[in-house]
């Protein structure tokens, strides 16, 4: 039996369902003419904001940009500390590092690969300002604990919901916890766009003010500028194209469930899988396992024509761009990058190929 090769995504089989509505969606806007913050982003931003059963929906350029223009709206002081997952993908921090601030990195929960709640309190600092949670692989924060922190220390919480739309944790959606839900819609993510793309959920009407300021070089009249502002407009055809894709996310997430309980179900006890929790209700952006030797299994997998992804191959303490931060040491988050691999588990993939990526790794040994 000869097998097809699987790729760890396929963009243009995961949109080919929407091509019809796409192209039809791009003579209407070519026939209209209007291309910057017109009818689709803010048709978008009120569906996004009903998806999340929320008022204030800004859009913006991409999900960097959500988490950076979230922090301006704060008003932080240099040097203020935003305590932050030793394991996240690098926007995150960075993100930090742009609005001049610091991360003070807390590890995860190995089990989970979020931010382990307990492990918080010690963190804080007299100069601690915020809290940036990121609900990584697309399964939320255990939140609870981390409210009543945020709550008893007087503290801002961002969310990075890149990973996790549609995510809930007790029912409550990612991005609707915090004062900003920060969300990217990266071509990859749940939610993907045909480009670059970004939104913030504000839970304050006068914070969704000041992002669509800040996204418009600070201005809310025309060439009147208050604020020393961005260019981060969410583009008008990527909104017109992600309201096309919106209503189909929980169908989108719920195939990506049935491929992931696939793997919970039939992979071997040689593989340590995500742990997932009766409040939890994760829409697995991303399906890891865990195995002692990763890198041979990769090899492996892919001489099997089975691609893989490592998200992520070095812990941001380690890269070179933080370099004031390479002599620390995150044992749990340096554990999880060095044994840590990402699964085909996407919306264009079917359950054949998944039960044939679960027999090639019930083979390896
Ligand atoms: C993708 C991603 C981002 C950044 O999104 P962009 O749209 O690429 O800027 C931020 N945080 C996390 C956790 C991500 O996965």
């Amino acid at each position: 039996m000869s097998l097809m090769p699987i790729p760890y995504e396929n963009l243009k089989r995961l949109n080919q369902p929407f091509e019809t509505l796409f192209t039809k969606k791009f003579e209407d806007f070519l026939a209209k003419g209007w291309y910057i913050l017109g009818e689709e982003v803010s048709s978008f931003e009120k569906e996004f904001a009903a998806y999340h059963q929320e008022k204030h929906v800004a859009g913006v350029a991409n999900g960097l940009d959500a988490l950076i223009l979230s922090l301006k709206c704060c008003n932080f002081k240099k040097g203020d500390e935003v305590i932050v997952p030793s394991n996240t993908y690098i926007a995150t921090i960075l993100a930090i590092l742009h609005c001049d601030l610091t991360p003070v990195f807390v590890e995860p929960d190995i089990r989970t690969y979020n931010i382990d709640p307990e492990l918080i309190p010690a963190a804080i600092t007299s100069r601690t300002v915020a809290i940036m949670v990121v609900h990584l692989y697309g399964q939320c924060c255990e939140m609870d604990p981390i409210l009543s922190i945020v709550k008893d220390h007087q503290l801002k919480l961002i969310e990075d919901c890149a990973q996790a739309h549609g995510a809930t944790y007790k029912g409550k959606l990612a991005g609707t916890f915090g004062d900003f839900g920060a969300f990217s819609f990266y071509p990859t993510k749940n939610l993907g766009a045909l480009g670059d793309a970004g939104a913030v959920i504000c839970r304050a009407e006068a914070d969704d003010v000041q992002i669509r300021q800040f996204r418009n070089y600070g201005s809310k009249k025309k060439y009147h500028n208050d604020v020393v502002g961005y260019n981060s407009r969410l583009d008008e055809l990527q909104a017109a194209f992600l309201r096309i894709k919106l209503p189909h996310l929980d169908e989108i997430n719920s195939h990506k469930k049935k491929l992931a309980s696939l793997y919970l179900e039939h992979l071997d006890g040689q593989y340590i899988k995500p742990l997932v929790l009766a409040d939890f209700d994760p829409v697995y952006h991303i399906f890891n396992i865990r195995h002692p030797e990763r890198n041979r299994l990769k090899e492996y997998l892919s001489s099997h024509q089975i691609t893989t992804e490592i998200h992520y191959p070095v812990p941001p303490h380690e890269q070179k761009a933080l370099a004031a931060m390479n002599h620390l040491s995150y044992p749990v988050s340096t554990e999880i990058h060095q044994t840590t691999l990402s699964l085909p588990c996407s919306y264009a993939h079917t359950t054949e190929e998944i039960m044939q990526v679960i027999d090639v790794l019930n083979q390896f040994k």
